[in-house]
């Protein structure tokens, strides 16, 4: 197999600062507000295509969040790859040998009922697979808390020269006209107030965030799905006391109380989750302490130490739009669900991708301002999407938890049995979570007017499944082109024209690209099982790693097909 590469250039706008005794004036191509792990991706993003960015955040530089999501999904990596970070992600997180697995279990401590197989990360570089081997991936998933992973994100994008960040600085309000945006903050150490004007700013304020109402989006959906009672806890003799091999995440059932632990730093650090059941709504009358104890399978006699406790609201809600103008939003600021597969931060990284090369392609002068409402149309859809997979997934789980027999803690053969349906059952739900293939490949971007459909339905896909296809919007297959060679490495940072039959002429679409600017990389790939899973001669894919456009020979109107993918 070869893999040849032509051509990928981007320009970059200088930063322009001045300051005056009144307020400080400071301005960027790009202003991003908040620096959680949404808004940092998309700095990075923009910086690596060559745009000058300045980040806004409240919080001190480098300062950890609360303990939240926890694990990076496979696109995501293969996002943080093309940035250069993926391997620098895998290196931190759980201990190297710490496996990933997830213990379905009556208690943490108790028997355990089924378990998915997921390697620890050395594993992964090793080649170890697990329960997700199949999918065709330039990088499988990585377990890692936020709290691990913000800061890791934060130095990486405070190196960056095009990238300025600003700490403790609230962003307040921001107006716009034809030419650009005006943004207000106040440096909440000294009160002295910030004006930042750009030509773009974008939202990854969270889910309370300013930039929504700026942009008058509104928050559709269920305001209330679940209430959960969240404890992050220090006890070092808990991992002795597991049975087995220590699994990353535990899932507890028992006619008492059912619940989720997760290994922090796979030594003396976990976070359970307590998903109150239908009716308990006071966290406070819930006894914590006891429904902790349950969890784990543990008496009075086991001592820990409460580090922190969060009690939060699981929702779904998705913005009824994602931007405005020159003001978009990204992340918990469009949409906010139970996080259920662990698909919240990493879909807002997958917006963020979304909207950086679209962003950059503006700003560098080859596409038309236009492309840019392409963002709303492919993300609001399938984020509403990923909300009813979790939602939907909630439902299924309550349910599960409501069936619990109290035979699945008794002796012999009824005990047993009980043990056995349920871990099977367990398994098959959990999987589809732990192992969501579908929504990490399988989402694509059915109304973009930046797309050329050519008529194929999209393959359908559910949480766990989905089947790699070239119908234009979907994820352009992986395949590698040798070893650890990706694809996606080939392809850069512009488009690339996948061709998989050399003498397929590819000429006229190389000529109109460089007389519209834009960046393309040609990529022969000789290969017969990657030919087949694209069906087609030539295809295009975006930035983004999304197909264009295909064709067995180069459309009759070259230039209007580069016009349609660059917004003109
Ligand atoms: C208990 C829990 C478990 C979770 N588990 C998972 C999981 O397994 N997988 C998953 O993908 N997701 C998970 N999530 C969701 C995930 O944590 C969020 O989706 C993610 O943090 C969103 O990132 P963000 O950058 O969009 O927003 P945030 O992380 O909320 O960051 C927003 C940033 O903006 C800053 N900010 C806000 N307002 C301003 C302002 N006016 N001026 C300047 N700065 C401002 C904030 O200080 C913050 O740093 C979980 C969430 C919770 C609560």
């Amino acid at each position: 197999m070869r893999a040849t590469c032509v051509l990928a250039a981007f320009a970059w706008l200088p930063i322009f600062t001045q300051t005056s005794s009144m307020d400080r004036r400071l301005d960027a191509s790009v202003v991003v507000v908040g620096a959680g792990p949404v808004g940092l991706t998309l700095a990075l993003d923009l910086a690596w295509r060559g745009i000058d960015v300045t980040v806004l955040e409240t919080r001190h530089a480098g300062e950890p969040p609360n303990v939240k999501c926890n694990q990076v999904s496979a696109r995501s990596m293969e996002i943080f790859r093309r940035l250069g970070l993926a391997d620098r992600i895998r290196a931190t997180g759980l201990p190297p040998e710490y496996r990933n697995d997830v213990s379905c279990c009556v208690a943490a401590t108790g028997a355990e009922l089924s378990r998915i197989k997921l390697p620890s990360r050395a594993g992964r570089v090793r080649g170890e697979t697990g329960d997700d081997g199949w999918w065709p991936t330039a990088e499988f998933p990585h377990r890692i808390n936020q709290l691990f992973l913000e800061p890791l994100l934060f130095a990486h994008a405070a190196a960056q020269p095009r990238i300025r960040i600003l700490n403790r600085t609230r962003f307040d309000a921001f107006t716009q006209d034809r030419d650009g945006v005006t943004a207000l903050a106040e440096d909440l150490d000294t009160g002295e107030r910030v004006t930042l004007t750009s030509r773009y700013l974008v939202g990854c304020d969270g889910g309370r965030s300013t930039v929504r109402h700026g942009v008058g989006a509104e928050f559709l959906g269920i305001p209330v799905v679940q209430h959960v009672q969240s404890t992050y806890f220090r006890a070092p003799d808990l991992i002795d006391r597991l049975p087995g091999e220590p699994a990353w995440m535990y899932l507890a059932f028992n006619p008492r109380r059912c619940g989720t632990m997760m290994a922090i730093d796979g030594r003396e650090r976990w976070l359970i989750h307590n998903f109150l059941y239908h009716g308990e709504t006071d966290y406070e009358a819930v006894d914590r302490d006891a429904a902790i104890r349950n969890i784990l399978g543990v008496g009075d006699d086991f001592a820990y130490e409460v580090i922190s406790k969060e009690d939060w609201i699981g929702r779904r809600l998705v913005a009824d739009r994602f931007g405005k103008g020159r003001a978009f939003i990204c992340g918990d600021a469009a949409h906010l669900w139970i996080p259920h597969a662990g698909y919240g931060m990493n879909a807002g990284i997958a917006d963020a991708a979304d909207l950086a090369w679209m962003l950059a392609a503006v700003l560098d002068g080859w596409a038309d301002p236009r492309l840019l409402e392409a963002y709303s149309a492919e993300r609001q859809p399938i984020t509403d999407q990923v909300s009813r997979f979790a939602f939907n997934m909630s439902k299924e789980v309550s349910h599960q938890r409501r069936e619990i027999s109290v035979d699945i803690e008794r002796a012999g053969d009824v005990g047993d049995a009980a043990r056995a349906r349920l871990g099977q059952e367990a398994y098959d739900l959990y999987v589809q979570q732990q192992c969501c293939g579908g929504l990490n490949f399988g989402y694509f971007y059915a109304g973009s007017p930046v797309i050329a459909y050519d008529g194929e339905p999209h393959p359908p896909y559910s949480m766990g499944r989905f089947a790699s296809s070239s119908v234009p919007g979907c994820r352009a297959p992986h395949v590698w082109l040798g070893p650890g060679r990706s694809l996606y490495d080939a392809a850069g940072a512009g488009f690339a024209l996948l061709r998989f039959d050399a003498s397929a002429a590819v000429d006229a679409i190389i000529a109109a690209a460089a007389r519209r600017r834009v960046p393309l990389a040609v990529v022969d790939i000789a290969d017969e099982q990657a030919e087949a899973l694209y069906a087609r001669k030539l295809a295009l894919v975006r930035p983004d790693q999304h197909v264009a456009w295909r064709g067995d020979a180069a459309p009759a109107d070259p230039l209007g097909l580069i016009d349609l993918v660059r917004g003109a």
